[in-house]
């Protein structure tokens, strides 16, 4: 019998999902489970309401095995899903081996259970119904966030929850899908981008200040300068205070998901000589009203 893995492994579920696709000659965008399991031999049908908090079985009698996928979430894009997740226990190496030993497994599809044998079946139910390629494709002809979430579900008849952990999985742009009940944070996946991503957060922008009259606006995140990477803020004062007053410098930097470069000259007040704090005289604090006796 196969061990569990301590972790998922997302590259084996997602390449065992890539070979089905392969085999198949399926790009998508729309892709049918069921239609793949029935080539494969697999009878899928819906499961019977009276089986609670189960998304689906992967049964096993003989050599013959079976699909049953949950009706009581009205979404095509969730049976759908809840099909594919079953069929990753079916392809993916070593699962049912681990999990048919007494003839089925009864599942929770859907990212939401810590077991690794389930999330390696939704990361492979994933990558089967949202073919890498095409959505890529799908996925550029849109500008970046939850509308082109919304577009791609749409063109590939997914969930919104599967689709936009695929956008995070497959997007460069600094992504994060959060799924929080009340003020508890259940899961949250992050894009590359947003793991690797580095720079400077600009809080605040002061009107009429050379950052201003360059363009920057609050929210975006320098990420370099000159192309000097700006890693944090100690980066970008280095680099500012190093150029000399009046110098124009090019600032890339990031904003709504999409770099853009803009202009900023640098002013005087960045370069001015820092006092040390402590010659620095404690400021007189304004001046309290002394207070009024009770009426
Ligand atoms: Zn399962």
């Amino acid at each position: 019998m196969s061990t569990k893995p301590r972790l998922a492994r997302k590259s084996l579920a997602e390449g065992s999902a890539s070979l089905v696709l392969r085999e198949m000659k399926i790009e998508g965008p729309r892709v049918d489970p069921e239609d793949i399991a029935t080539r494969k031999g697999i009878v899928v049908q819906p499961k019977p309401d009276s089986i609670d908090g189960v998304s689906g079985m992967l049964v096993k009698a003989g050599d013959q095995f079976g699909i049953m996928y949950a009706t009581n979430i009205p979404s095509k894009g969730f049976q759908k899903f809840c099909i594919a997740h079953e069929l990753g226990h079916y392809c993916i190496d070593g699962h049912s081996d681990a999990l048919l030993s007494n003839g089925a497994h009864y599942s929770q599809a859907g990212f939401r259970s810590s077991d690794p044998f389930e999330q390696e079946a939704d990361y492979f139910a994933a990558a089967l119904l949202m073919p890498e390629l095409t959505f890529r494709k799908e996925m550029n002809r849109h500008d970046p966030g939850l509308t082109c979430v919304e577009e791609l579900r749409k063109a590939c008849e997914t969930s919104l929850t599967a689709t936009a952990i695929r956008y995070s999985g497959l997007t460069r742009d600094g992504v994060a899908v959060i799924l929080s009940t009340g003020a508890t944070i259940e899961w949250c996946f992050m894009s590359e981008g947003l793991k690797e991503a580095k720079g400077v957060l600009i809080r605040q922008v002061v009107a009429g200040q050379p950052a201003d009259q360059g363009g920057i606006r609050a929210n975006d995140v320098v990420v370099s300068v000159d192309g000097t990477a700006v890693e944090g803020p100690r980066d970008l004062q280095r680099i500012i205070s190093s150029t000399p007053v009046g110098q124009s410098v090019k600032i890339s930097l990031m904003r709504e998901g999409k770099e853009q470069q803009v202009a900023v000259t640098v002013g005087a007040y960045q370069t001015a000589p820092r006092v040390p704090r402590r010659l620095v005289p404690p400021a007189p604090g304004p001046r309290q009203p002394s207070p009024q006796p009770p009426r």
